[in-house]
């Protein structure tokens, strides 16, 4: 599960999560993908940089 909020400032990071996620799927630039949502602050950027979703892992019983 992405993280809601910055651990850091507060700042909405999840929203942009999706859109980041495609764009780098789709091969755009990492920083090109992070500037698009608008995330300027380096601690807001590296919650989508930094995210790998374990939840498969951590939940393997369905
Ligand atoms: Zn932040």
């Amino acid at each position: 599960m992405v993280p809601v909020r910055c651990f850091t400032c507060g700042t909405v990071v999840a929203s942009a999560h999706e859109r980041f996620r495609d764009a780098v799927a789709a091969g755009t630039p990492t920083k090109e993908a992070l500037d698009a949502p608008g995330l300027e602050r380096f601690c807001c950027r590296r919650m989508l940089v930094s995210y790998c979703d374990l939840v498969t892992d951590a939940a393997p019983y369905e």
